[in-house]
């Protein structure tokens, strides 16, 4: 895969999590605003993670792509004890990771641009 494809499978995921959880899961992506981060990173190569988080709080959020009977798939998660307790459930986002997808979602144009320009 090369940098256009992984942003574009990127993307694809990140608004297909928007918008199938922002609705139920309203509260959660309301009180995302108030999330603090202390250091946050993006690397396009299917290795290790794609988008990194750390909030002001300590918990560490990592977006991924996974091997996935033989497919590449990309998966969330937080350290957080709230989404801990939720993907027992299912993969529902913790107000963490609402917070990183927005932060993603709104240097996206940059983002693309500069690896059209590469
Ligand atoms: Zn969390």
């Amino acid at each position: 895969m090369n940098k256009q494809e992984i942003i574009q499978s990127l993307n694809q995921y990140v608004d297909q999590i928007v918008e199938q959880h922002k609705r139920e899961q309203f509260s959660r992506y309301v009180k995302s605003k108030k999330v603090k981060f202390e250091e946050c990173s993006l690397i396009l190569e299917p290795r290790d993670y794609l988008i990194y988080g750390k909030t002001k709080s300590r918990w560490n959020q990592k977006i991924f792509f996974r091997t996935y009977k033989h497919r590449m798939q990309i998966e969330m998660r937080c350290s957080c004890p709230d989404w801990t307790h939720n993907i027992k459930k299912k993969q529902v986002p913790c107000k963490h990771i609402f917070a990183l997808i927005e932060r993603y979602q709104s240097k996206r144009t940059h983002i693309n641009n500069t690896i059209k320009g590469e």
